[in-house]
């Protein structure tokens, strides 16, 4: 197969869909692995790199577009993509569709097969190839969190941990799935005492049996979290309902009961928040003040650590790129239900319900 990756040209997107690690495994397979000049300098992976494992660099996009039967990415094709993708060809990628037409309606008219991440899923739910970037986010939260508390930068100038004689932060966690484990660690790590609320008494039960003595759990109430949130230092929002909009466990009028420094980080902010006060920022200005609470909603939290980023995608999407390298789409997508739940577009065939469903498109 003759798999192509581009450089992305999103906005700020410094990641890259294969590292040369993964090149160096495809080769070794009898691919053939094109990728664009200077692709993976933004995660810190020079051409030299992916020319030592194998591949071959090519000058411009639209190269890498009309050599490649497989299109390996990191984000969703942006519109002056839209017409390098060729009829046949594969596409790998985030898409989100459903909250984006004019993408959904390019991709129909390009006649290609796309295969997206978020849609790739496990046998019995789990969603692969969203965890790693849910794990960088949740662990970035932690470190976000404990560093906006000090007071220059907005907080209330505590330290997570303390130190001896002092009392540590208090980070409250709402939500217990894998950002907020994540987080969790992070903070716990830093000595600081931990309370994750969740809904799910399974998964309060897991993370009671793996967590450290300094993060406890508690029933995700409006009860318990009207009781919590005056003395908390830090909270993290991290719920996701799926399919749904994030539920608002913090409504504004609760910010008037936090004291004045208090750190909001809602990582659930492309779900439109858990946190009612919560609107999307960016990496270039990252927070805001409301009521004397600092809040910090940046919407793509791994994009500010590419190199750490792209190895975790690629450790999870590369087997599936094997797959779909060794069999063609088809033969991979009969044999691997994973990969099936990720076609969304098949030459200009919605083959996901809820793509089609939520622009009225047939299915
Ligand atoms: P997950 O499904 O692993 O975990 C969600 C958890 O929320 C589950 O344990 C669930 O039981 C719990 N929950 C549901 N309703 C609840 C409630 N009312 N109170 C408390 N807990 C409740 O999801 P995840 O992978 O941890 O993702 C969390 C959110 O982070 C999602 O919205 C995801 O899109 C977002 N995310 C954001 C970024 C970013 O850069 N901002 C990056 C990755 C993920």
């Amino acid at each position: 197969m003759v798999i192509g990756i581009p450089k992305e040209i999103k906005v700020q997107e410094n990641r890259v869909a294969l590292t040369p690690a993964g090149t160096q495994e495809l080769v070794k397979r009898g691919h053939t692995v094109y990728i664009q000049d200077n692709a993976g300098v933004g995660s810190g992976f020079s051409n030299d790199l992916y020319l030592s494992a194998g591949a071959e660099i090519l000058p411009t996009i639209e190269e890498i577009y009309e050599e490649a039967k497989m299109i390996i990415k990191v984000k969703e094709p942006i519109e002056p993509e839209y017409k390098l993708v060729r009829e046949n060809q594969l596409v790998f990628t985030y898409f989100h569709f459903a909250s984006h037409e004019p993408l959904t309606r390019a991709m129909m008219k390009s006649n290609s097969i796309c295969l997206a991440y978020e849609t790739v899923e496990k046998r019995g739910g789990g969603l692969p190839l969203l965890i790693p970037m849910s794990e960088v986010a949740g662990r970035m939260a932690a470190q976000k969190g404990s560093n906006y508390l000090e007071k220059p930068l907005g907080g209330k100038g505590i330290l997570m941990g303390g130190v001896p004689g002092t009392l540590p932060a208090k980070v409250l966690i709402l939500g217990g799935g894998v950002v907020g484990t994540q987080a969790a660690w992070m903070a716990a790590g830093l000595s600081a005492d931990v309370t994750i609320l969740d809904v799910s008494l399974p998964r309060m039960r897991y993370l009671s049996d793996v967590m450290p003595a300094n993060v406890r759990t508690r029933m995700s109430n409006e009860f318990n979290i009207r009781e919590l949130i005056p003395s908390a230092d830090l909270i993290i929002g991290a719920v996701l309902i799926p399919g749904a909009k994030a539920p608002h466990l913090i409504s504004k009028d609760m910010l008037k009961d936090m004291e004045k420094g208090t750190v909001l980080v809602d990582v659930a902010v492309d779900q439109g928040g858990c946190i009612e006060t919560c609107k999307p920022t960016t990496h270039e200005n990252p927070t805001y003040t409301i009521d004397d609470v600092l809040h910090y909603c940046v919407a793509n939290m791994p994009g500010a650590v590419p190199y750490t980023s792209t190895v975790a995608l690629t450790n999870a999407t590369l087997p599936y790129a094997i797959e779909l390298a060794e069999k063609g789409w088809q033969k991979a997508a009969v044999e691997n239900e994973e990969l099936a739940a990720g076609l969304n577009i098949i030459k200009g065939e919605i083959v996901y319900k809820a793509v089609a469903e939520a622009f009225d498109l047939p299915y």
